[in-house]
């Protein structure tokens, strides 16, 4: 038996997702996307969820990308864009949540080759894990000015059961790390899983008077829908096997394509 608040708060993220998908068929069009890397497998066949992809079809993605005249933003001239809202199409900004090894090792030289500028959201307890992005490699990747490294929280928890003073020790812990290891400027922030099942009003308040430039989730859209969302719990795109072949196939994408599941 599922406990009714658990039952309410999933409605409330079925509600929000129903609102996200008509704000993206009707609203979406020529508007700035954000795009949400995780890892990188070998082969297809080891991809098994949608937050996986082979660097093969991420490099295909960035080359389209490119030969199509999008524009890649620097996470400073995403947040020029969204506190204007002078929206331009054709232009995306690329992120990396919780930073995998391959992050460096197959997608960092594609990139560099493309100039392509990327946000690496770091969460301090996954570096030197296995699989995960080594100190070293972490370091020469904030060094490159291609890169902006951002906060994801200090272990990769669910937020929204946090009291005030632990989201500021996930926050502000991992924070202060990466500005004192790696002596950069870390102010932009995505939540850990970043879906209304996992992040509350409360955390999002609390993330808006925290001093951070602007705050992801994983939640599907464009930038546009920031009217609606705020500078605080900006929509993604998941990048995927099946985004990145109708994406580069010029097939009309669904709001389920897009979806991290
Ligand atoms: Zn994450």
């Amino acid at each position: 038996m599922i406990p009714v608040k658990l039952r309410l708060i999933r409605e409330h993220n079925r509600i929000y997702k129903c609102w996200m998908r008509m704000l993206w068929r009707w609203y979406g069009k020529d508007a700035p996307i954000v795009l949400m890397v995780h890892g990188f497998k070998p082969t297809k066949e080891e991809c098994k969820s949608a937050f996986e992809m082979t660097a093969a079809s991420f490099e295909r993605l960035m080359r389209h990308l490119t030969d199509q005249g999008w524009r890649a933003l620097t996470n400073n001239e995403l947040h020029e864009m969204v506190e204007s809202r002078s929206w331009q199409n054709k232009c995306f900004h690329l992120t990396f949540d919780d930073i995998y090894d391959t992050v460096y090792t197959e997608a960092f030289p594609i990139l560099k080759a493309l100039q392509i500028p990327f946000t690496a959201f770091v969460t301090k307890e996954l570096v030197d894990k296995p699989n995960y992005i080594t100190s070293e490699h972490l370091k020469e990747l904030s060094y490159d000015p291609l890169c902006t490294i951002g906060v994801h929280g200090l272990q990769h928890k669910v937020f929204r059961n946090f009291t005030p003073e632990e989201m500021d020790e996930q926050c502000f812990g991992d924070r202060e790390w990466l500005e004192q290891q790696f002596g950069v400027k870390a102010d932009t922030f995505a939540f850990p899983y970043g879906r209304i099942v996992e992040v509350s009003n409360a955390n999002r308040r609390q993330i808006k008077q925290s001093g951070f430039s602007m705050a992801f989730s994983a939640l599907e859209g464009t930038v546009r829908a920031s009217w609606f969302t705020g500078k605080w719990f900006l929509p993604r795109v998941n990048v995927s096997e099946t985004f990145v072949d109708k994406f580069t196939s010029g097939k009309r994408l669904k709001y389920k394509d897009c979806e991290g599941r």
